[in-house]
């Protein structure tokens, strides 16, 4: 399977930073030889169209960091499907573990938000992980299966459409990575519950996402249930996410 690599810029950057990260991205080999790596990035939605449009013609592609579960009307602040697939968008991440602890999203707002992405023509990314008190306590596979499952549940036959990333809460943006045998342990659990749920949708690609560097990031990759990354800090840095894509 190709292995997939996004990054995930959270709310970083401003025109001129962007233009400079694009400029990098664009002058690395991820743009000029012919990725054996499907790689994409998600800028902020203000910043998404001019994004979108600096990378056309690149084999980058251009993803949301979250979309609204309706397609339009009277919801202030919320960014619709259809806006995103107009301004470039292929893929929308849902269900990060910020969305989920600041904005209080719950399993079956994922969920839903999953299926309003599919509905509109994009990708989504379902981002699912532990903290560190639910990994201490051994409710790891409990608590990433509960989310995968209102996916599961609210998908049916959809379900082969979508991307999963296993984003241990403690993890992110810490600097403490997953061993690739804790990262692996989780992603082959998602990959049977996935498979047990449909059997097409054992193939649904499995991201990990935490602390990934270019320096642990084959290590990662290697893995057999492990089929690309979801990048926020290095990201940032066109170099080492170009360095990570390399090692996908
Ligand atoms: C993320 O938030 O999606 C993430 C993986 O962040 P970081 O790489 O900075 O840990």
């Amino acid at each position: 399977m190709k292995k997939l690599v996004v990054g995930n810029w959270k709310m970083h950057g401003s025109r001129a930073s962007n233009a400079e990260l694009i400029q990098g991205l664009l002058a690395s080999d991820l743009a000029t030889t012919a990725p054996r790596a499907d790689v994409a990035v998600c800028p902020p939605f203000v910043y998404l169209a001019d994004v979108a449009a600096a990378l056309q013609g690149s084999a980058i592609g251009v993803g949301s960091q979250d979309i609204s579960v309706q397609a339009q009307g009277a919801y202030t602040g919320e960014v619709a499907g259809p806006m995103l697939r107009d301004v470039g968008a292929t893929y929308a991440i849902v269900g990060h573990s910020e969305r989920r602890s600041y904005h209080a999203e719950s399993d079956q707002l994922v969920a839903d938000k999953a299926r309003a992405a599919l509905s509109h023509g994009l990708i989504p990314i379902v981002c699912v992980g532990e903290t560190l008190a639910e990994r201490e306590a051994g409710q790891t596979e409990a608590v990433v299966g509960r989310q995968l499952q209102a996916v599961i549940d609210t998908l049916g036959a959809d379900l082969a459409r979508i991307v999963v990333a296993y984003e241990p809460v403690w993890a992110i943006g810490t600097g403490k990575t997953a061993s690739p045998e804790q990262a692996q342990a989780v992603h082959a659990s998602l990959r049977a519950q996935l498979k047990s749920a449909r059997s097409e949708a054992a193939v649904v690609p499995l991201l990990y996402g935490g602390s990934v560097k270019p320096d642990n990031a084959a290590q990662l990759f290697a893995q057999p249930d492990i089929d690309g990354g979801l990048i926020g800090g290095a990201a940032l840095k066109a170099a080492d996410f170009a360095a990570i894509a390399r090692a996908a």
